[in-house]
């Protein structure tokens, strides 16, 4: 939604309220006269200005839990540019009917606010310290879990703040605030001692020698307010404010007081603000060790429920990064049969034989791995064969986003060890889960395409996407597996040519690859967008009750699937560009993963 924002003309960024007026001045104030700003107190919200009779009025316009806008108690929608459209036919609570709108003069841009410029520097810091990641790992740390990460370092962002004194008690903050310059306005925010949760600060104030100490409550919302004021999300937002305008403090806030530079990481409590502990152990063990280390219990019982209540991102669990990140540890893609336990229950069993849970022991830690064990029965050599071939493609890739291979162990049965994906199949999870919200699957849908583009990039194709085979760690984290099928493409190729029609799941196959065995990354796009259906639909059958020839015959007809139920109309729209016809005008992966990344983040504002 931002960057859609941003582009507005009459967009002015993180400007005040006085600026926005001396702007609308400037414009000559008739009634109805407008223009938009950025929220100086709520995160991705925004601040409408209006003249009217020689006078200005300011509406928030908030963005709440279900992802829309709306100005205080009045009518919800998807945009704030449909909040604007929508009072420019209704004043429906506004002083009048929006009229026009006011544009920056030429050669402005929307103001960037003082936290901005910082973000971007801390969410790399904060990605590269506590996940311990850099290279590749890193970026695709920051491109899937921007929203998050964005909200997480504005929550967090005042403890990198020299103002922020942490947990000091007020004879402290009063010795701070009293040492060297006292000059009116010095201020500081220390965390008061808390009891429980209720996390509370106080801002310390320099006023003629004395200090005053103003409580900053926390509400059940989550908002932050000196008792009676103005409410913010952060407290950088509060400072901020109160930098401008005393609004009710004795003065303005004017010189910060630094935090000591033997304490320049402050001491801070728990902070409930931010739900993520900045520490690669606690993190990862927090949020996979409970559910992953709990004992066996069969597919679609017990476990999921203590997964589904874990907010974790992709990164604190135990598989995003890579197992060949430690060339130590694994050095060979054989693993010794006396280095694995096998644990007893299916994870889950295909044409091959079973998919089983088991330990992986290596030299410096444990890992709990899925093992895919090839039934002896008639000692078929094309399985095993196939086996082989599945392995030797996914010991070519690393990617968090697909599942690794751990190794091939050759014991009493032929075993393929993987990473592990606890909570199984997407299609399954969503068709027992349908309070999943669009975001959630637009989230996944959006890791899918990572790990798709990075195949592309790597001239592999994959020839079996689909919802099956899209496996989950976590409710915020999936990965592609099963490579059967899949093909390394010779540099100069861009398609692999099948010797002939095999058992092939039709209903997930682009035309050219029934009409001329032809399969390409691009093939592979035309499956991807009836994964993108089977997700939006929580897991329906596409084409259900519909034989092959049907839907070829479908598909050749220029038919195409409609819309599942409820589907955002930017995810249908993509998925018929993944249903072009002709392979040369099908968007690639570089395509698709950037659409839906943007579409993510619009939604995750
Ligand atoms: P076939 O190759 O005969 O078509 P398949 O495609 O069903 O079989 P897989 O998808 O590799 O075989 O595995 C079967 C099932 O085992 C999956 O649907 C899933 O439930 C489970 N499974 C496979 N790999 C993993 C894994 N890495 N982590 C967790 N579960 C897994």
């Amino acid at each position: 939604m931002a960057d859609r924002v941003h582009v507005l003309p009459y967009f002015f960024g993180n400007i005040t309220r006085e600026e926005a007026e001396e702007y609308l001045r400037q414009g000559g104030s008739g009634d109805g006269l407008y223009l938009l700003r950025q929220s100086r107190s709520f995160l991705g919200g925004y601040a409408l200005s209006v003249a009217y009779g020689r006078q200005f009025y300011h509406y928030t316009i908030e963005r709440d839990m279900n992802d829309t806008y709306a100005i205080a108690g009045g009518k919800s929608h998807r945009t704030p540019i449909d909040v604007i459209d929508y009072h420019s036919q209704e004043s429906d609570g506004l002083v009048c009917l929006l009229k026009r709108p006011f544009n920056r003069p030429r050669g402005t841009e929307p103001k960037v606010g003082p936290f901005e410029d910082l973000r971007e520097q801390l969410i790399r810091q904060y990605v590269k310290q506590t996940w311990n990641l850099q290279g590749s790992a890193l970026e695709q740390a920051i491109i899937s879990q921007r929203p998050k990460l964005e909200k997480l370092i504005a929550t967090t962002a005042h403890e990198k703040m020299p103002w922020f004194h942490g947990k000091i008690d007020r004879e402290d903050s009063e010795q701070r605030l009293l040492r060297s310059s006292r000059v009116n306005g010095k201020f500081l925010i220390r965390q008061r001692e808390n009891n429980g949760r209720n996390v509370s600060f106080a801002l310390c104030l320099l006023h003629n020698n004395q200090v005053m100490h103003y409580r900053i409550d926390k509400d059940r919302a989550g908002k932050l307010s000196i008792p009676d004021g103005k409410k913010f999300d952060t407290l950088w937002q509060l400072v901020e404010h109160y930098s401008y305008k005393p609004d009710g403090l004795l003065r303005v806030l004017t010189e910060t007081c630094p935090r000591p530079s033997h304490d320049s990481v402050p001491q801070v409590g728990f902070s409930p603000e931010s739900n993520h502990t900045p520490s690669p152990n606690l993190a990862k063990k927090r949020c996979t060790n409970t559910p992953l280390s709990s004992s066996l219990s069969p597919t679609g019982s017990g476990r999921t429920p203590a997964l589904l209540a874990c907010e974790a991102m992709p990164m604190d669990t135990q598989v995003y990064e890579s197992p060949y990140a430690d060339p130590e540890e694994l050095r060979s893609t054989t693993v010794k049969r006396s280095d694995l336990t096998l644990e007893d229950g299916e994870l889950g069993s295909g044409n091959f034989g079973t998919v089983l849970r088991g330990v992986y022991q290596m030299k410096k830690t444990q890992k709990i791995v899925a093992v895919k064990i090839l039934k002896n029965d008639d000692n078929n050599t094309a399985v095993k064969d196939e086996m082989l071939r599945e392995a030797s493609v996914m010991q070519q890739l690393d990617n968090p986003y697909i599942v690794r291979m751990i190794g091939i162990c050759e014991a009493e049965n032929l075993m393929l060890v993987m990473e592990l994906a606890e909570l199984g199949p997407l299609h399954k999870f969503l068709q027992k889960n349908k309070h999943i919200s669009m975001k959630n699957i637009t989230e996944l849908v959006h890791q899918v395409s990572m790990g798709m583009k990075y195949l592309e990039e790597h001239n592999f194709v994959h020839r079996d996407l689909a919802a099956r085979n899209v496996l989950l760690v976590t409710q915020h984290y999936a990965k592609i597996s099963d490579f059967g099928l899949s093909k390394a493409l010779a540099e100069e190729e861009n398609y692999y040519k099948a010797k002939g029609h095999g058992k092939w799941p039709l209903k997930w196959y682009a035309p050219e690859c029934m009409n001329y065995l032809k399969f390409s990354s691009k093939s592979d796009v035309w499956s991807f967008g009836v994964l993108m259906w089977e997700a939006f639909s929580y897991g329906q059958k596409p084409y259900k009750g519909m034989k092959g020839n049907e839907v070829i015959q479908m598909i050749e007809s220029g038919e195409r699937m409609s819309a599942p139920a409820d589907c955002p109309a930017e995810m249908y729209n993509l998925m018929r560009k993944c249903w072009t016809y002709k392979p040369d005008e099908r968007p690639g992966f570089s395509v698709v993963e950037p659409r839906l990344r943007h579409y993510y983040y619009d939604i995750s504002q």
